[in-house]
């Protein structure tokens, strides 16, 4: 169940009761705020509070710039120019403030995301839910063999059974077993604290996690990516889709710039030179080694 009818009844009711304010507001994330948004079999993701809108990155970058920049007055085209020469610090003057819902073996890869604020559910005061992310069949995938680090077509039959009765009957088996462990019935019961480490990865954990618009584009970009693992990418997609309302100037130009943009080495732009030139370049003659040019043929197509 990714909210609980406390959850809810929360949500609910913090969206009946709005508040004037003389805060700057973006319409499209009102819409957003509390909701909270499924992702895999029992996480989510929500809007708990957020500052600033695209005219806030506008009104910071003016700081900076003052009126002397007529070549970039309008809001969006500032914004582009922002983003198009790493002029950063603008972005971080908007910040959103999440609640997510999510598999722990996923929150390993997301507190790599140093530039955040965390505050996670804490296993050695509460009891965690038994709750496990079980993977959809057409996500239960063989090992890639072109990529050490992804994953090649979806495992079938008796293999596909075998590998979802694992993943099911094991998560259970542990979680009995951490029930039993930490029961004060007729005995004791171990510390919660000790008793955890015998939880599978793919146990749900919940933290809220606040990020500055800046930060929050780095985090996107990298697991927004098609090379992100399918299970942190679904929360960086849903997490896209809130941005693209918040902040749709500044996201918008991290589409374009960022998302769709590709960054090419000098050895990369010497070869496009030569190419529009009308020379046949190959990777033997361009200087770059092979992983480089079958990314190289990857931008250009
Ligand atoms: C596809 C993919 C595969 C990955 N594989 C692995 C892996 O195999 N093993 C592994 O360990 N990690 C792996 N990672 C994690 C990766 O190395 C980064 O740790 C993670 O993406 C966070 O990026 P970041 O450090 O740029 O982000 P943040 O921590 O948010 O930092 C943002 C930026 O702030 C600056 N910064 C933050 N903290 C410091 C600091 N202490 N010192 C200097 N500069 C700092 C850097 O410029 C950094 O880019 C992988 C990530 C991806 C997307």
């Amino acid at each position: 169940m990714p909210m609980t009818p406390e959850q809810q009844a929360e949500i609910d009711e913090l969206r009946s009761n709005p508040q004037p304010t003389l805060r700057a507001v973006a319409p499209g994330m009102e819409q957003h705020l509390y909701t909270a948004y499924d992702v895999l079999d029992h996480g989510f993701i929500r809007v708990i509070d957020y500052m600033g809108d695209d005219a806030a990155i506008c009104q910071a970058a003016r700081v900076s710039y003052g009126k002397g920049t007529k070549s970039v007055q309008n809001d969006a085209g500032l914004i582009r120019y922002l983003m198009r020469h790493w002029h950063s610090t603008p972005f971080e003057m908007c910040e959103i403030k999440l609640h997510v819902k999510l598999p722990v073996f996923v929150a390993r890869q997301w507190i790599r995301h140093r530039t955040a604020n965390v505050n996670e559910y804490s296993a050695r005061y509460s009891i965690l839910d038994r709750e496990f992310y079980i993977p959809e069949p057409d996500k239960l995938a063989a090992q890639s063999v072109i990529n050490n680090q992804g994953r090649g077509e979806a495992l079938t039959g008796e293999e596909a059974a075998r590998v979802l009765e694992y993943l099911k009957g094991d998560a259970a088996r542990c979680y009995d077993h951490y029930a039993e462990m930490i029961s004060d019935d007729g005995q004791q019961g171990l510390a919660r604290e000790l008793a955890r480490m015998n939880l599978p990865a793919n146990i749900y954990t919940q933290w809220y996690w606040k990020v500055d618009l800046h930060n929050l584009f780095h985090f996107l970009r990298l697991r927004a990516d098609s090379h992100a693992q399918y299970e942190i990418r679904v929360y960086a997609d849903e997490i896209c889709k809130v941005v693209a309302d918040w902040v749709p100037a500044a996201y918008g130009a991290f589409e374009d710039y960022r998302m769709g943009g590709a960054t090419l080495s000098s050895k990369a732009i010497d070869c496009l030179r030569r190419m529009l030139k009308g020379e046949e370049v190959t990777q033997e003659t361009s200087g770059m080694s092979k992983g480089e040019w079958r990314e190289f043929e990857g931008v250009i197509g």
